[in-house]
Parts: C-alpha cells; sequence; structure tokens
C-alpha cells in the first residue's frame, strides 16, 4: 500500500486528480491547504506526495523544502503541480527537493505514469532499507542463538561504562558460562549442545530486564550488562539466572538433563574499577572461581579478590539462596 498524499486547494482539480487515481495500492489523504499537508505529511507515512505549487497557507516549494529537512523516517516521492511552467520554476522545483513535475491541466494517463515511476522509487527504496536491517542485525548478531554478537556487546558496555561514569549511576556486568558443556557434545552431539546454547539464551534473555543486554561472548559464555544496577539487584538477577537455568527442562533422547551455569560478576564504584576491560577482567576471575567452587554458582569480583587474598569468608551463591526464596 503506498500513501498518497494530495494538497491541492481548487476543490474541482483535487476531485479530479482523486477520481483519476483508481489503482486499490494507493491510500488518499487529501489536503487542501499547505498547513492541512505538512499535518499529514508529519503524522502519516506519506510515500508519494503530490503537491500545488500555489497553496494557501505554506506553499508547495516551502513543503517540498520542509518534508527534505524534516521528514526523516520515509523518502517522500514529491510530484509538484503546477500551471505555469518555465525553466527558471523547473530549477526552483528541483532544488527545493521535487523529484517531478506535473503540468496543469494534466493527463491523467501522464499522471498514472508519473506515479508508477514513484512507486518505483519507493518500492525499491524500502527494498533497500529493507536488506540494510538485516544486514545490520547480521553484523550484529550471533547467528545461531540470535544474541548480539561479541563485538557488539562489548561495543554497547564501553559506551554504557562511560555513561554511569558521567552521570554517576553504578552499572553492573555478569560473566556466566555453561557448566560441562563439552559433556552436552560428547553425549549427545553438536547438535543437542547447539539446542541447549539457544534455549540457555532464550531462557537468559527473559529473565532479564527489558533494559539489560546480553551477548553471546564465546562459544557457551554470556555477557551481560545490567545498566542502572545496584550490589543487591546485582546478587538477585543472578541467583534468578542461576536458578532460572537450572529448573529449565532439557531432555535427549526421553532422557531429562540438568544444566547449569556458574556466574561471576562485577559492579562499578566497588574495586577501583576504572574501565570496561578491567571490569571484564574482574567479572572473568569471579567466574572461574565460581568454577574452582563446584560450579552452579554465582560469585562477585569482591568475593572472588577476598578468595585470592585467602580471606574467603565463605559468602556464595548457594549458600546466600535462600534469602531469595
Ligand atoms: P566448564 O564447566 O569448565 O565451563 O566446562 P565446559 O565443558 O563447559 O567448558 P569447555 O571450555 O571445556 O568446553 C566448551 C565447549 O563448548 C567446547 C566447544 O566444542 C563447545 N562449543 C563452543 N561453541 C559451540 C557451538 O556453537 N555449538 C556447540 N554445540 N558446541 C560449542
Ligand atoms: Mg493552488
Ligand atoms: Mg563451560
Ligand atoms: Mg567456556
Amino acid at each position: 500500500m503506498i500513501n498518497l498524499l494530495i494538497a491541492e486547494d481548487d476543490k474541482v482539480i483535487r476531485k479530479v486528480l482523486e477520481k483519476s487515481i483508481t489503482s486499490p495500492v494507493y491510500k488518499l489523504f487529501l489536503a487542501a491547504d499547505g498547513d492541512e499537508a505538512l499535518r499529514i505529511l508529519e503524522e502519516k507515512n506519506i510515500h508519494i506526495a503530490i503537491l500545488d505549487w500555489m497553496l494557501p497557507g505554506i506553499e508547495g516549494i516551502e513543503l517540498c523544502r520542509m518534508i527534505r529537512t524534516r521528514i526523516e523516517t520515509q523518502y517522500t516521492y514529491i510530484i509538484l503541480l503546477t500551471s505555469r511552467i518555465d525553466q527558471e520554476d523547473l530549477v526552483k522545483g528541483f532544488s527545493a527537493g521535487a523529484d517531478d513535475y506535473i503540468k496543469k491541466p494534466f493527463y491523467s494517463l501522464e499522471l498514472d505514469a508519473r506515479l508508477k515511476t514513484g512507486k518505483r522509487i519507493i518500492e525499491l527504496q524500502s527494498q533497500l532499507l529493507e536488506t540494510q536491517e538485516k544486514l545490520k542485525i547480521q553484523a550484529t548478531h550471533d547467528g545461531l542463538t540470535k544474541l548480539l554478537n561479541r563485538n557488539s556487546i562489548i561495543e554497547i558496555i564501553e559506551m554504557e561504562f562511560e555513561r554511569s561514569e558521567r552521570e554517576k549511576i553504578p552499572m553492573g556486568m555478569i560473566m556466566a558460562d555453561i557448566d560441562h558443556f563439552k559433556k552436552i557434545n560428547d553425549t549427545y552431539g553438536h547438535q543437542a549442545g547447539d539446542m541447549v546454547l539457544r534455549k540457555v539464551s532464550s531462557k537468559l534473555k527473559s529473565l532479564l530486564r527489558p533494559y539489560d543486554r546480553v551477548g553471546r561472548y564465546g562459544g557457551e559464555e554470556f555477557l551481560i550488562l545490567l545498566p542502572n544496577c545496584t550490589e543487591k539487584k546485582i546478587e538477585i538477577i543472578a541467583e534468578r539466572l542461576r536458578t532460572g537455568i537450572s529448573e529449565e527442562e532439557f531432555k535427549f533422547n526421553d532422557e531429562a538433563v540438568q544444566i547449569t551455569i556458574s556466574l561471576g560478576f562485577a559492579i562499578t564504584g566497588r574495586m577501583d574499577i576504572h574501565s570496561p576491560e578491567m571490569m571484564l577482567h574482574l567479572a572473568d576471575n569471579a567466574l572461574y572461581e565460581a568454577k574452582r567452587k563446584g560450579r552452579n554458582k554465582w560469585i562477585s569480583a569482591d568475593m572472588a579478590s577476598l578468595v585470592t587474598k585467602g580471606e574467603n569468608n565463605g559468602k556464595e551463591s548457594n549458600f546466600m539462596a535462600e534469602k531469595y526464596n
């Protein structure tokens, strides 16, 4: 469906235009003056605009300029309607952003032909946008899990880290890794492994807040960004992810298999974190510690550093889990 605006103050010509456009592919919007036309242009996604050169309020040529500078969502193919055409006017019209013009009184077959050209351009443009969108998703997402890929999640984390520093709002980062994932591949095959990756990915996503971001950092490793996140909150989220995955049902050849993840996290404002790289490193260390302590656990960077210093007080996820029940 092509949204077509006709802006013409002359009632008779407007009617004739309306009557000549018979194809059902066009959805017509009519305006009798420039202001009304502008309102429609701003509210509706207009693909083709037939604008009378002389309009009360905002003139056709001025509307042309406004469309080109103000309306960015959709390319509007502009056909100017004019009664007097001299070369100077033509140049003026095209430099204001018009794509084509029709001379009044117009011949309906010519109108039809010119509209078809407009329609072709609009269709080409929407195909181009669609392809662009697809390519963008391909470039930023992981094909198997549909999560953000490694580069994009890191890029987003770098941006959010800066924002968190600027606005003094803490942000959290979780590194999560599937436990003994190699065993799934070895026992049930690579396809079963892929299925686990997909299911774990969508489960993680569903357990996070809408503004949290999750990316596939490596094979079976996930990196999660939690903007605006306090220390208490990140513990709750980590626990939610841990239990969410461990309670999810996985079945291979009618055999129920439990999948678990280990998590390590860091939060800005703690441990002198001064860069996203340092944060990543601390979250990764904490993850390593969670693995070492037996897996299916979460550990914070603070706790992990106590462990490294030999001052472990034994505070860890399973131990604390009761608190959240
Ligand atoms: P740990 O608990 O210490 O994390 O043990 P693990 O077995 O999960 O870890 P390890 O790093 O030894 O093995 C990860 C495996 O993940 C090895 C690799 O073949 C597998 N893997 C990586 N990417 C994919 C993938 O896209 N699909 C499948 N099916 N397997 C993958
Ligand atoms: Mg007029
Ligand atoms: Mg693993
Ligand atoms: Mg791993």
